[in-house]
């Protein structure tokens, strides 16, 4: 684990928490076969916020950020995104997709097409956007995330740090209001980890509600306005960045920060 200096100056005037919820989840439990995983989970996303979420190994972080775009489903309470109750009606799960992006720690390009084409792909398929206007967005996040003169290339001609921002690229075409993240850096080496937390930054200037599974603590001091802690797959604490690293309460937070500070 790791904390990066984030040598630059963090423009805070767009990242502002509305009262508009993005995300609200209750009583949520999720069970892998017999197996408790995720216990009570309740937890509020406001729009704007940018919330990191820690905690050990096997504590559930995945496993939660990935019940909110259904890759996992849950068996008991509710999770509504942008108003729309997660439930098996696909016409539900379809429009909550429609609206979270996901960027996992491998970055699951699709080898065999170009960086452009990977881009464009669901836009065309999905959103019955014509090529020439899902390119001209591709083009558009490509340069936003500083490589556009990839486009043509392939996912294994690239670096980890530019597959990385490829893939968020990739997300940021399908316009989503909300961004999640699981460990975008971990596959990194260190020289590159500070690329795509720059390009993470970036969006949280630009006022994108953003839920981060991430070790880096120096983005989460810098850039999240809620920190929260899970452990055996409960939330255990939760607090503003500055409270959180300074004043933990919870006995599993201060073993947690202890190890890694
Ligand atoms: P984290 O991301 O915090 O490391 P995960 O959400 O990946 O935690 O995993 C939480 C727990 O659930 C771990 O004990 C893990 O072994 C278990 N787990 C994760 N995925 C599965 C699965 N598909 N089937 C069974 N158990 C799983
Ligand atoms: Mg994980």
């Amino acid at each position: 684990m790791s904390e990066l200096a984030i040598d630059r100056n963090i423009d805070r005037s767009k990242m502002h928490v509305s009262d508009q919820v993005a995300i609200e989840i209750t009583g949520m439990n999720k069970w892998y076969g017999a197996f408790h995983v995720l216990r009570d989970i309740n937890l509020t996303v406001y729009e704007g916020e940018r919330i990191v979420i820690a905690g050990p190994s096997g504590s559930g972080k995945s496993t939660l950020i990935r019940c909110i775009n259904r890759l996992e489903e849950h068996q008991k309470g509710k999770i509504i995104v942008d108003g729309t109750e997660l439930s098996s009606d696909l016409k539900n799960i379809d429009k909550i997709r429609s609206e979270v992006g996901m960027c996992f720690q491998h970055f699951n390009l699709f080898p065999h097409l170009t960086i452009l084409e990977n881009c464009t792909l669901a836009p065309i398929w999905v959103r019955k956007t014509p090529r020439k206007e899902a390119e001209e967005t591709a083009m558009h996040f490509l340069e936003k995330v500083k490589i556009p003169e990839q486009a043509d290339k392939y996912p294994g001609q690239l670096s980890g740090g530019q597959q990385q921002r490829v893939a968020i690229a990739r997300s940021l075409c399908m316009k989503p209001r909300i961004m999640l993240f699981d460990e975008p850096t971990s596959a990194l080496d260190p020289e590159m980890i500070k690329e795509v937390l720059d390009t993470m930054i970036e969006l949280a200037e630009e006022g994108m509600t953003m839920l981060c599974v991430t070790h880096e603590m120096g983005f989460a001091r810098q850039v999240a306005n809620r920190v929260i802690f899970m452990d055996a797959g409960q939330i255990v604490e939760q607090n503003e960045p500055e409270e959180f690293f300074n004043n933990p309460q919870n006995e599993r937070t201060k073993l947690f920060l202890s190890q890694i500070l």
